[in-house]
Formats: C-alpha cells, structure tokens, sequence
C-alpha cells in the first residue's frame, strides 16, 4: 500500500516522500480513506502511531479541492498543550509544502496581540489550544462560521487538562454541518460521551494497544533508594554513553532539583515542566534536539504531546501516581518503528505504584540493581512469589526486543496491518549485562 493509492493527490505524496516515509502506518491506511470521504472519524490511537499525518494529510486534500473565500479558518484542530499543538502546526506546514495552504497555532503563555494579526491576515488551518482559542473569540479575533472541519487531538488528555467546558463551549459556535475527527489515546466513558454527542456515525478505528507498551519498549526497573536515584542517573548516562535522555519527575519542584544536581555533576541538563515560560520551553526542546542538552528532565503535563524524533532513552526518576501516565511516558521511546529503553528507578516507597502499573499493561518489568546502589531494602523490591513461572519466562527477554540503538533507517512502520513491526528484535538483550549491572530476579 501506497500514500498515492489510498487517493492522495501527487503533491500530498510528494510531501510524504519528502519526510522520508515509505508506506502508510496502519492508522493512516484507515482515516486517510475515512477523512477524504467525508466521514466522521473516531480514532484510539496513541502519540508515536502516525496519527498527525492520520488527519493531516487528507484534510489538506479536501481543503485544496475549493478554494477558501472568507478568512477562515475552514479547520480548527484542537490540541491539550502548547508543545502538541506548535508540534502539529509543523506537521501542518511540512504536508502542505505543495498545496496552497496557510495556516496558524495559537496557545496560551504568550502574548495574545501578534496570535490576534495572523488571524485577522485570513487561514485556512487553525491549530489551538481551548483556552486561548475561547480568549480570542471573546475578543473577537477569531469567527468559526466558516469552519468545515473540526479535529479534536488526544482528546483524553484535554479533559484530564480540565478543557471540558472550553471544548463544549467551543463546539456549540461551530456550524452544524461539519466534519469531526476525534483522536484519544484511551476511551474512558467521559470520552464516549463526548464523542457520542460530537460525532454522527462515525468510522471506528483503533489501531492502539491499549494500555499495553509498545513491543518495540525495553522496560526495566532499578531498584535504588531515593536519595541515591541522582547518583545512579549520572553513572547510567555516563556507563551507557547516552547523549538524548528523557527524565520523568513527579513534580516541577523536583525537575528543577535534579537538573541542577546534573549540571552539578559535569552532565547538561534543562527542564521543561508548567512553571517555566514558553520560550524557555521552547529553547530547552530546540537545546535537547539539537544534542547541546543531555538530559531533558519533564513533568508529564509538559511532556506530552513532544514529538522528539528517534529517543532511544526514556528513564521515569519517580514513577507517576497515574499508571496510565507511565504508558505515555514511555511512548516517548521507540516511536515509529524505532526500537527503545526505559527505566525506572524505584524506591520502596514506591511499590505500590510499580504494582499498579504492572496491572495495567499486563506484565512483569524486570528489577535489577546496580553494584553500589543496592536498596536498604532488598526484599521489598522483589516481585511476589506467586508470579506465574510460564509468565516469568515469558516476560525474560520477551518485553523488550529492542536492542537500544537509535536512528534506524529508514522510516516504516512496516506492513502488518494492526501494529507496529519495524525494528523488531530476536535477541532482547538489549544493553542488559553490562558489568555492573545484575537482576534480582531470574527474569
Ligand atoms: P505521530 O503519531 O503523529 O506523533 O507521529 C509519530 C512520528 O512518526 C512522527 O515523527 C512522524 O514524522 C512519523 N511518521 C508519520 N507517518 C509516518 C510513516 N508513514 N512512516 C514513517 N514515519 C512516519
């Protein structure tokens, strides 16, 4: 299957050849045929899965088919974030390379008077995040009668972000007769209420695993107490060379904290969470992509939605009180075919939530230790015993099969309709058994 054989018109696929694409991923093969038609859309599909080029490029080609006569816009994509929706906006851009588009983000946290010109210079693409797009409205600065397209992004995590009553205030100024493309990761009965009410017999798609972690993830826990979590971060990137690391924390208080302690200890690092303004954000991400910065240490609000290409490392320094969050998390790593690591340092105090997470996405992460690190509390970290053995050996070697190494050529998500194939593995040992490292657990 081709990008031109699902009826993209040739300056759409060129625009895909461009970024180095070969096929279309599963979530592709559905909604780019579903959009063109016209159809509502309702799509379960995670960050990582191709899901921007998903709406994206069909959206443009029903976009060039007339032409736009007022200002617009003719599309409003909404976005939980300022990252997701600048992210989506490039996306944007990239697609319509060859075709006549022009088109805008406008998000909170920055001055409103320079997102109120662009508007008013006419667009046929507005990407937003609720509640500035509700602040320009009420100022007049944006009018939505001509908006022939509505797309609501990771629609999950807007309502977990409070933007319920924005989104619904947003929703009845909108025409009637519209097209709606709704995306979340996950369908709790919130989102089912909101895509009931919002969508008119749409084309399911579901093309995510859900609640279970990309098999192209390595996952692995260290146990380690919390006041040597620092130390032992520094030594892993140091041991392992690792030059892009994504660090998880659990607040913004504690992202600050270990960034200093990083730069501290000779390793760069820079924090992206809520308390810091969009251009220190923005410069921190620029900084990280660029390989100026080491370690990108974020809160998960601000992490979400980062389109950070080919991360071969994610390390959660504390894991997230939400289990559902932990999947996010990893997402972050082996996306589009890549293959990737995660680790997670654990404390005793933070068992239960280990537990939890291990319910959710139905498996067992290895626990190992590192030589000079090894908890006060050895026994505490252990799985339970009555862990089933056929699962255990299952689990060895079998949750990761990726082998770490980032930057695989080329760009597929491969042809197996469902799921993602690419960068697969056999040998699933990974940067496992390097000297220093053991496994508590036979795993
Ligand atoms: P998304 O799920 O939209 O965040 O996309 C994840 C990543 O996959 C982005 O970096 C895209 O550039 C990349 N991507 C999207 N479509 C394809 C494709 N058909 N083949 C390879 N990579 C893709």
């Amino acid at each position: 299957m081709s990008f031109s054989s699902l009826g993209l018109s040739e300056q759409l696929v060129r625009a895909t050849a461009d970024q180095g694409y070969e096929t279309p991923s599963p979530i592709q093969l559905q909604a780019i045929p579903a959009v063109l038609s016209g159809k509502d859309v309702m799509a379960a599909a995670q960050t990582g899965t191709g899901k921007t080029a998903g709406f994206t490029l069909p959206l443009l080609q029903r976009l060039a088919e007339k032409p736009r006569t007022g200002k617009g816009p003719r599309v409003l994509i909404l976005a939980p974030t300022r990252e997701l929706a600048a992210q989506v906006h490039d996306s944007v851009n990239l697609y319509s390379k060859y075709v006549p588009t022009k088109a805008a983000v406008v998000f909170g946290g920055v001055k409103i008077n320079p997102q109120m010109m662009k508007l008013r210079k006419g667009l046929d693409v507005l990407v937003a995040t609720p509640g500035r797009l509700m602040d320009l409205y009420q100022q007049n600065a944006v009018k939505f009668n001509e908006v022939e397209i509505l797309v609501l992004d990771e629609a999950d995590r807007m309502l977990d972000m409070g933007f319920i009553r924005d989104i619904k205030k947003i929703l009845a100024l909108l025409p009637a007769k519209r097209q709606n493309l709704l995306f979340s990761a996950t369908f709790s009965g919130e989102i089912r209420a909101l895509a009931q009410g919002l969508l008119n017999n749409p084309v399911q798609i579901d093309v995510a695993v859900r609640n279970t972690t990309a098999e192209t993830v390595k996952q692995s826990v260290y146990a380690v107490d919390q006041s040597q979590k620092t130390a032992l971060l520094s030594k892993l990137v140091r041991d392992n060379s690792w030059e892009q690391v994504l660090v998880f924390t659990r607040t913004k208080h504690g992202a600050n904290r270990l960034t200093q302690k990083l730069e501290k200890d000779g390793i760069t690092a820079a924090a992206i969470h809520g308390n810091k303004s969009q251009g220190a954000r923005t410069r921190a991400l620029a900084n990280f992509k660029a390989g100026e910065v080491r370690v990108l240490v974020a809160t998960d609000i601000a992490a979400r939605g980062l389109d950070i290409k080919q991360l071969p490392q994610v390390v959660n320094f504390e894991l997230p009180n939400v289990p559902e969050d932990y999947v996010h998390r990893i997402g972050r790593t082996g996306r589009a075919g890549e293959s990737g690591h995660a680790l997670s340092l654990v404390s005793a105090d933070e068992l239960k939530m280990l537990v939890g997470i291990e319910k959710l996405i139905k498996k067992q992460l290895p626990r190992k230790e590192m030589e000079g690190f090894e908890p006060k509390n050895h026994v505490a970290m252990k799985p339970k015993a009555k862990a089933d053995p056929s699962k255990a050996r299952n689990r060895s070697g079998g949750n990761g099969g990726g082998n770490g190494r980032p930057g695989g050529k080329p760009r597929s998500f491969g042809d197996k309709p469902g799921g993602r194939s690419g960068g697969r593995s056999q040998s699933g040992n990974g940067q496992r058994g390097r000297s220093g490292q053991r496994q508590t657990q036979g795993a």
